[in-house]
């Protein structure tokens, strides 16, 4: 492929096992990116089937309409194996391949291990990682389809938050979506072979429960948690501790501001 026919480059760029993955992890933060103007895209990388109550069509189905809801403009099924998703070089491959067609500044990696979920999750981690890394390679061109090589500057993880380690990740975050949090459980109800009403209300509990968490301990009404897999910089320490808040904080007096657990 001649870099005449690449796609246009990504701003953003999330990456997880299972159409419904991403919804669930991070779909606030990706309609508030879409609003403020980010090219954002998606990569399932199985189809999610077979699923109990789902088939192909059904979940290629609903994944569009979560995309629609959402305002992601693209969404691209890399075709991996789902139930049987390993990390092995022809999966690093085929993932590094899109990435280098288009070469996103910023990739977000659904990462943990879910013991009582899918064992996809882990798998895709790594091959995330790996694929990420492979990316660059030079002298490999055929391994990915003769695409250029290209360098992802920037990972962010978006943990499972079931996964089963304790984690020390580095720089955790968390991105207030109380503004699209609505959007984000539209998007998830969208999946309705996998949530039928009772399992939706399950999950809705969840997510309400896990982004409220996480957005309490920052002062949102609902935020998603990220990870860096390094220490954050800091060209200025005030713009950082200040920027993580959600008042300006000079004319607040040191434990007075609304934030009881700040
Ligand atoms: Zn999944």
């Amino acid at each position: 492929m001649s870099d005449t026919n690449l796609p246009e480059r990504l701003d953003v760029l999330a990456v997880a096992p299972h159409p419904d993955d991403l919804e669930i992890l991070c779909g606030g933060t990706l309609a508030k990116l879409v609003k403020q103007g980010y090219k954002v895209g998606i990569f399932d990388m199985t189809s999610g089937e077979p699923t109990p109550r789902g088939s192909l069509d059904t979940r290629k189905a609903e994944a569009e309409e979560a995309r629609r809801l959402l305002g992601v403009p693209l969404r691209i099924n890399v075709e991996l194996p789902n139930r049987v998703l390993m990390d092995c070089p022809e999966n690093r491959f085929k993932l590094a391949t899109e990435f280098r067609r288009y070469r996103p500044g910023i990739v977000i990696l659904s990462a943990g291990r879910t013991p009582a979920a899918s064992p996809d999750h882990y798998q895709g981690h790594l091959i995330g990682e790996a694929a990420r890394f492979y990316s660059q390679l030079t002298k490999w061109d055929e391994r990915f389809d003769g695409t250029t090589p290209y360098r992802v500057p920037h990972l962010v993880y978006v943990p499972f938050p079931t996964d089963a380690e304790q984690r020390n990740w580095h720089s955790t975050f968390v991105v207030d979506i109380t503004e699209t949090f609505d959007q984000k459980l539209a998007a998830v109800r969208a999946y309705r072979s996998q949530f039928d009403d009772e399992r939706f209300e399950r999950v809705r509990h969840f997510i309400a429960s896990t982004n409220g968490y996480h957005g309490f301990k920052c002062g949102y009404k609902y935020g998603e948690l990220f990870a860096l897999p390094h220490p954050v910089g800091a060209p200025d320490l005030v713009s950082v501790v200040y920027g993580s808040k959600p008042t300006a904080p000079p004319d607040v007096p040191v434990g007075q501001g609304h934030i009881p657990m700040g």
